[in-house]
């Protein structure tokens, strides 16, 4: 069913989205370890044009390598001839009247990711995915319904970046990146840091390290990873419990991992990049909102330099799960409050396209998984 719908898309698909899967000798060039830099040496093209072509892609917003107009012709045709800018094409474009966009976007393989543009003030901020699907189960999200297909590469969590800035007008910027989209950041670390880089480099991206957000279900190893790194990115570790009995039943990768290794490993994240942390908690009406889980929740990060994002659970279609009313988010907030812990209650902006993990992929995803048989980087060299 999948090869058939693949094969309808490339038959019809024009362009560049042809090119791309004609294309199996193509280099995606935004992936991070991309040979550009090699490639142009190869070339005889002196040091300067790396800058050139960077700044067209990351800056100006070029789309194809005949928009590079201060790059000789010959070139524009050569580059275009062995590098693909684009591997992803939009299936869905999504807009709601507090400016919020939303994108489904098709991969090569006909897998598909999601990702968005919230505006809020002067902040732009874009909520980009990591994984297709995702392995962690979380009972209440929608992004795991399906299970986990593969690991995006560096270029197509850049691409997502790309796209969106490509929403924007030109005299704005984007200016926050939170990994919350579909998939679990840190199971795909090797996608996620060179992306990551990128979007942080001045001469690229420019996005402040302070200003990305990387949300985790909570992997202890891969935190004191990126603690050991120094990367300097603002961790935000989803507990949506506040003991293992509960915890195992929401989140279930917590079974082998338990919050007492997450928490340590959240410490030494904090100790290592003197970087308050913030800890999520997705309130589900009856299940995780009473005054006891309120208490039990401040015993546990009492003395933690941390803020508490409540987010209140935004309805998945076909799941059990509510949304608690007013008064019962009120009275969990005061508790913690009462202990002394910072919280916010976390907007729900983007709602009405479903912005909430997955959900619109869901909607509009086939019954199977994608088919990815042919492995995912056979088309496209890293
Ligand atoms: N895998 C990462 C990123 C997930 S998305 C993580 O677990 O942190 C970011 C946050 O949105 C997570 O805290 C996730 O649990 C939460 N979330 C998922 N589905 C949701 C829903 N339907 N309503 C509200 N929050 C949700």
């Amino acid at each position: 069913m999948n090869g058939q719908r693949n094969r309808a898309n490339r038959e019809k698909t024009p362009g560049n989205r042809t090119d791309t899967l004609i294309g199996v000798f193509m280099i995606h060039l935004l992936n991070a370890e991309h040979p550009l830099e090699d490639w142009l040496l190869r070339h005889n093209q002196p040091g300067y044009r790396i800058r050139q072509i960077e700044d067209w892609l990351y800056r100006r917003r070029a789309t194809t390598f005949d928009q590079m107009t201060n790059l000789p012709q010959p070139l524009q045709q050569q580059l275009a001839d062995a590098f693909t800018i684009w591997t992803t094409h939009t299936v869905r474009h999504q807009q709601t009247s507090d400016g919020s966009e939303k994108l489904v976007l098709e991969l090569f393989d006909g897998g598909r990711i999601e990702c968005v543009l919230l505006r809020d003030g002067i902040r732009r901020t874009i909520c980009i995915s990591t994984q297709v699907g995702c392995a962690m189960g979380c009972v209440f999200c929608a992004s795991g319904l399906n299970g986990v297909d593969r690991n995006l590469t560096s270029g197509e969590i850049v691409e997502q970046m790309l796209r969106l800035q490509q929403l924007l007008p030109e005299n704005e910027r984007l200016s926050h990146v939170v990994m919350m989209g579909v998939g679990e950041p840190l199971a795909n670390l090797s996608g996620l840091l060179p992306a990551l880089e990128l979007a942080s480099d001045k001469q690229r991206l420019g996005i402040s390290k302070r200003r990305i957000t990387i949300s985790t279900v909570g992997l202890p190893s891969a935190i004191k990873r990126l603690a050991d790194q120094k990367t300097a990115y603002h961790l935000a570790v989803s507990l949506h419990a506040a003991n293992d009995p509960l915890r195992n039943r929401l989140v279930p990768t917590n079974e082998h991992i338990g919050l007492q290794a997450i928490m340590a490993a959240a410490d030494h994240y904090f100790e290592s990049s003197g970087r308050r942390l913030t800890f999520e908690y997705v309130l589900l009406a009856d299940i995780n909102d009473s005054d006891r889980d309120a208490h039990e929740l401040a015993n546990l990060l009492r003395g933690r330099p941390a803020l508490l994002n409540i987010i209140p659970y935004n309805p998945v279609a076909g799941l059990p799960y509510r949304t608690p009313s007013h008064a019962t988010l009120a009275a969990f907030r005061t508790i913690l409050e009462d202990h002394g812990i910072e919280v916010k209650v976390r907007q729900r902006k983007g709602d009405k396209i479903n912005a909430a993990c997955g959900q619109l992929r869901r909607e509009i995803l086939p019954l199977k998984a994608p088919d990815v048989s042919a492995g995912p980087h056979s088309k496209f060299a890293n």
